[in-house]
């Protein structure tokens, strides 16, 4: 099943590697065949090529549009070489097997992405150049193709293994490979044509516009496999791009909690230190503090028990006394724009941990779409990027909340909307309070929280729990007053909420009378 190559056909946009497989290629007796541009660059590197032109008896024509596109080439290409009738066309035709293609395609992303015009962008669709590489990766029994040019020196080793030919197994992988390769040249075009071009907002297709980027060890279960995917093109600094600096493999359940973690930390900026601890995708304790070890004990002292096994996340580099304290606890994972060399040698202690650092902080309010696989279908949406400000709060309550109170509510607000839905956050003085995540009514969510505050005081013998004089935000608003006089129960004397129900003028005026400010945002964060 090896081939041996006798015969390579080169057509190359970038000319990366170029010069030397094409002189390693000559070295070995190969013959080669090659376009306008990648012969000319062959030539000017001293070697002997034939144009295609000469192949095809048609010279390049149309600026381009047509090299390759022809039978002499493409025969040449899908031909069975074993079948008697194939063999018969070849001879007939004066065919010649053609044993190895090595293409890349027009720049079209990159031409996109330079902001180039329309026509340019229409004339760096390669037409083709994918046609050779499919003909060549569906004939992958006879040809080998290769698209990448980082495949270059794994080629040449190849050949060099197997006296000058490939093995179907190498010929199979880079079938794959091309395949793959031309799947996301096409999915670029389709996307341009419709996100661009044509201005739709959701593209045909979403899935092939992600490749993939690894295997994990396995998925949320271990009978589960699982893979992590990169979208192409620009990506946010996220997670995939972060330097694993220590500890075990990421797991699928890490990558979903950190991203939680780092995205919720990434609202505060890189300014104002912030600590976010989190278990199951759901924060257990934010806190921003003057220092980082500060906003580390604030966040954990909001749930130390679920902090147990956590995920922790910061908005500024890690310095060498948070790291000390986060050590004392079972820590997963944690996540940081950075860490200074007292930070590392403090989690170099801790083998296991795995620490991420990454260059900067993904962008809260980036565009961007989510996905979500139901039975028979895909869901997609616009990422939840939306926010308010100060400005945008509706003083609904006879009284208005102190300069304290508002701050206490934006906070518990940029925490809500990260916390699944039912999602009831007390905060008080930058740090909550109390988290109540994911009950399915908001009322449970309510008494969640204090009951973890209540526990918090209990443990850390405070006078009272933090819920006491606090902010309480609702990820949606509340459809009747039981939620609301709940968390004025618990101590709360300033709440946060959408607005919005049938039943607004009621919890008005239960607020109203529990003595309680509110303001409304006109903005809903379900996360389910
Ligand atoms: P060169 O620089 O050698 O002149 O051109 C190389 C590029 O042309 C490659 O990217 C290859 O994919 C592309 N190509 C080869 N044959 C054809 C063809 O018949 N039509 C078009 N549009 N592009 C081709």
């Amino acid at each position: 099943t090896d081939v041996t190559i006798k015969r390579a056909l080169l057509s190359v946009s970038d000319k990366a590697g170029l010069d030397d497989l094409g002189a390693k290629l000559a070295k070995a007796g190969v013959d080669l065949v090659s376009t306008g541009g990648t012969a000319k660059a062959l030539r000017d590197g001293g070697l002997d090529v034939r144009d295609v032109s000469d192949v095809t008896g048609f010279p390049e024509m149309m600026d381009g549009r047509v090299k390759t596109l022809h039978p002499m080439v493409h025969g040449g290409l899908l031909a069975v070489r074993d079948d008697a009738d194939h063999a018969a066309a070849m001879e007939t035709h004066g065919i010649g097997a053609i044993d190895l293609v090595v293409v890349n395609l027009y720049p079209f992303e990159s031409t996109v992405a330079r902001g180039a015009d329309r026509d340019t962008v229409i004339e760096n669709i390669d037409i083709g150049g994918p046609s050779m590489v499919r003909s060549a990766a569906k004939n992958h029994r006879y040809v080998t193709i290769i698209t990448d040019p980082a495949d270059y020196p794994e080629l040449l080793e190849e050949l060099a293994n197997n006296n000058g030919a490939t093995t179907l197994e190498f010929r199979k992988r880079m079938a794959a490979k091309a395949f793959a390769a031309t799947a996301a040249y096409d999915a670029a075009i389709s996307q341009w044509f419709a996100y661009a071009d044509q201005q739709q907002k959701f593209p045909p297709q979403v899935s092939m516009t992600r490749v993939l980027s690894g295997t994990l060890r396995y998925g949320e279960n271990p009978h589960q496999d699982a893979a992590l995917y990169l979208p192409r093109g620009p990506h946010t600094n996220g997670l995939p791009q972060a330097q694993q600096v220590q500890g075990k493999e990421l797991s699928y359940n890490n990558y979903n909690d950190a991203n939680a973690a780092f995205e919720l930390a990434a609202e505060f900026g890189g300014q104002e230190p912030a600590v976010v601890i989190v278990k199951h995708a759901n924060p257990c304790g934010v806190a921003q503090r003057g220092t980082l070890l500060e906003a580390w004990n604030d966040a954990l002292a909001c749930d130390s028990v679920s902090a147990f096994g956590g995920i922790v996340a910061t908005n500024v580099p890690l310095d060498g006394p948070t790291a000390e304290a986060i050590c004392e606890i079972f820590t997963e994972v944690v996540v940081a724009p950075g860490a200074d060399d007292a930070a590392k040698a403090a989690f170099a202690r801790k083998k296991n941990l795995r620490l991420l650092l990454t260059d900067g902080l993904p962008d809260p309010r980036r565009a961007g779409q989510t996905l979500a696989i139901i039975a028979g279908g895909i869901l997609v949406q616009d990422r939840d990027n939306g926010a308010i400000t100060a400005d945008d709060l509706k003083v609904v309550t006879d009284r208005a909340p102190t300069e304290q109170e508002l701050k206490d509510c934006l906070f518990a607000w940029t925490v809500a909307r990260h916390v699944k839905s039912n999602a009831i956050v007390y905060a008080k003085d930058g740090a909550t309070a109390g988290i109540g995540a994911g009950q399915m009514n908001r009322r449970d969510s309510s008494r969640i929280a204090a009951m973890k505050a209540a526990e918090a005081a209990e443990k850390y013998g405070w006078a009272s729990p933090r819920t006491v004089g606090s902010a309480v935000a609702s990820d949606a608003f509340f459809p009747f007053a039981d939620g609301l006089l709940a968390a004025a129960e618990a101590g709360a004397t300033a709440v946060i909420q959408p607005g919005g129900s049938i039943r607004d003028e009621e919890v008005i005026a239960a607020a109203n009378e529990a003595g309680l400010a509110m303001v409304f945002t006109g903005m809903r964060h379900f996360r389910h």
